[in-house]
């Protein structure tokens, strides 16, 4: 408010002596009570700037490397809505699924959906802590996702789908991380890999239906989702949009990803 020129850079106020920045200001009048802590305050900071030769830019202050992009924003939006930096996470990502599924697929690994128990070790008060779809066991992550009977059986059919020569999935981290089946290339292996997150997904959504609106599990359902799902979001992440068939898909997905590789457009 003191500055007597209102239209003054940084550089006009700042003097280098000796490697020591001294304010070099033109105030409208001279500082008085408080603007005199203000301005000792302002020296302080200014104590340690150091002005260059170089044009004015715009810094993105939120970004260590000062950069805007989209992907910067994103993680701080995610940092703020799901207390998680993406950028640290120690899963990798797998570009062919949408932002929130990669972020399920973290909380998954970090046991930090919300199953009956593991809202019942923080205390809230359940009216049981057994699995809501076979009412049998408690339901744990593991459980949930992989293991009651009600899941599981939709698992062996994916893995017939995909012709993977394992007979199932035994636990989260072999959904999650692990790519291990039949050989594929390293495409394959993460459209294998995208197919399992987004099955995870669409399980959970479909447990949450059941809970919270008494929708009926349907595996038969279920799968056709899943199926038509991943074709969706990993046909629309793929170079050339229209290049995987969706009755190839349908059919047999590791047409595309067997290995040696055959050419398509996936990529
Ligand atoms: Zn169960």
């Amino acid at each position: 408010m003191l500055e007597s020129r209102k239209e003054a850079s940084v550089a006009d106020r700042i003097l280098h002596v000796n490697s020591t920045s001294i304010g070099n200001w033109e105030w409208s009048r001279t500082p008085s009570g408080r603007a005199m802590d203000e301005l000792a305050e302002l020296n302080n900071l200014l104590s340690s700037v150091t002005i260059s030769d170089r044009p004015d830019s715009w810094k993105f202050s939120l970004d260590t490397s000062g950069i805007f992009t989209t992907s910067s924003m994103s993680n701080l939006i995610n940092t703020l809505k799901y207390g998680i930096n993406s950028r640290n996470l120690s899963l990798p990502r797998n570009k062919y699924v949408p932002q929130k599924v990669f972020i399920f697929s973290w909380k998954v690994i970090q046991q930090k959906i919300p199953v009956r128990s593991e809202l019942d070790k923080k205390g809230i008060d359940l009216h049981t802590i057994l699995c809501p779809l076979c009412d049998n066991h408690i339901e744990t992550v593991d459980h949930a996702l992989i293991n009651c009977q009600k899941v599981s059986s939709i698992w062996i059919q994916i893995l017939d789908w995909w012709n993977q020569n394992i007979s199932t999935i035994s636990n989260i981290n072999e959904a999650i991380i692990s790519d291990q089946g039949f050989s594929l290339n390293p495409i394959g292996s993460s459209l294998w890999q995208a197919t399992k997150w987004i099955a995870c997904y669409i399980l959970w959504k479909h447990r949450n239906q059941k809970v919270f609106s008494g929708k009926i599990w349907n595996p038969a359902m279920i799968i056709s989702e899943i199926q038509s799902q991943s074709f969706s979001w990993i046909s629309n992440r793929s170079r050339k949009k229209t290049s995987i068939a969706w009755h190839q898909w349908l059919l047999n997905p590791s047409f595309y990803v067997a290995s040696p590789p055959i050419r398509t457009g996936i990529g």
